[in-house]
């Protein structure tokens, strides 16, 4: 490390590696299936003729829009880059750095404590339960000792919905001490179970959302945060000016009109029957055993040769993500349903690596 980086790179940033991406893992694959992401490209249009102005810091058409969308009011939704910039800004207005926690509940998403970590804020973790459901009594323990609690339903990787009545109590358990931070990056796919609508009953509920998994958009880096109107200013304190790119607002609300979100659902039910094929492929083989639930566009299960799977599709060029090292995932892999070529490829490879194990054995 150069001395000047040496000596000004803050104390807490000098052990952290920056995040592993599923892109930055393997950059020289050519069937992703290894970041939750559609393989759905849809088209979009863009007017040129405002790119030289600052763009709006909100966008109105596609606040107006998500509002609708999500069945909350307009000063309940802020747009960021992503999901991943709500959880950075919730942190950054709500945790004083050096001093204040946040909760996480492993296995789960890692921004939470990526985020925290760099900015210094501390990470408590109440491990969720053997069969993934959230162990409210341990969540609950924590009340005075953090200022966030991360819940993320439906949970990446184990695909399992956190209980209503659970969320609940937790929210109640923690109204005059702490946010409880609901991430629903894949609502979609199990639509009933949202919480954008309690928002209006409970204060301390905050909701994040995103464009980047049943919307097909990952690339454009557009998520939004659903809380009362009291926390949405508080984080437009912290929040950078011009957070939305104007070609990212019209592609946003295009993807956010009526037949952007008919297209969506169309998209997200192609999706349940892939995956419903791919779970009834996946149980055939020997030593698969399915792992969580399927309430996202993805398939988490644990295989004894996972490393030799692995192995085997990366030099196929196929790429999914290993999640073993994961809180109680030990050898487990995560595969995002891809398209139909896609999923076939990825079956008929697995069918080989066991043909083949087979006459190694
Ligand atoms: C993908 C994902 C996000 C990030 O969404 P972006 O909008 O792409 O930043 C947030 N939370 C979970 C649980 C995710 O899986």
């Amino acid at each position: 490390m150069a001395k000047i980086v040496e000596s000004l790179l803050l104390e807490n940033l000098k052990s952290l590696k920056p995040y592993e991406s599923a892109r930055r893992l393997f950059s020289g694959g050519r069937v992703f299936l290894n970041a939750n992401e559609s393989p759905f490209a849809n088209d979009f249009e863009l007017d040129s003729s405002k790119f030289n102005r600052y763009p709006d810091c909100q966008p109105p058409a596609v606040i107006q829009s998500y509002a609708e969308y999500a069945g909350v009011q307009q000063n309940q939704v802020l747009n960021t880059r992503g999901a991943d910039e709500g959880i950075e800004l919730l942190i950054r207005a709500f945790c004083q750095p050096g001093r204040d926690r946040i909760l996480i509940c492993p296995p789960t998403y890692g921004m939470y404590a990526i985020s925290a970590e760099t900015c210094n804020v501390g990470v408590e973790k109440a491990p969720l339960n053997d069969d993934f459901s959230l162990d409210v009594d341990e969540v609950c323990r924590f009340k005075g000792k953090v200022n966030l609690v991360f819940i993320c339903s439906p949970n990446n990787p184990t695909g399992t919905s956190v209980n209503a009545t659970e969320i609940q109590r937790v929210v109640e358990h923690f109204a005059d001490s702490a946010l409880v931070v609901v991430d629903e990056a894949y609502i979609e796919f199990d639509p009933d179970t949202s919480w954008s609508q309690s928002i209006n009953q409970y204060e301390n509920l905050v909701v994040l959302r995103t464009l980047s998994k049943a919307f097909a958009l990952a690339g454009l880096r557009c998520g939004f945060t659903l809380a009362n109107q009291d926390i949405i200013q508080a984080l437009f304190k912290v929040i950078a000016p011009y957070p939305v790119p104007e070609p990212v607002a019209q592609i946003a609300a295009q993807a956010l009109s009526k037949k952007g979100v008919a297209k969506m659902r169309e998209q997200v039910s192609f999706l349940e029957e892939q995956k419903q094929r791919f779970k009834d492929a996946l149980t055939a083989f020997p030593g698969i055993e399915l792992v969580g639930d399927d309430k996202a566009n993805f398939i988490l299960f644990r295989l004894a040769q996972k490393q030799e799977l692995m192995d085997y599709l990366v030099e196929k060029g196929v790429l999914i993500r290993d999640q073993s090292k994961q809180l109680g995932l030990n050898n487990c892999l995560r595969i995002t349903l891809g398209s139909e070529q896609e999923n076939s490829l990825l079956l008929a490879l697995i069918a080989s690596f066991f043909e083949q194990q087979e006459l190694i054995a």
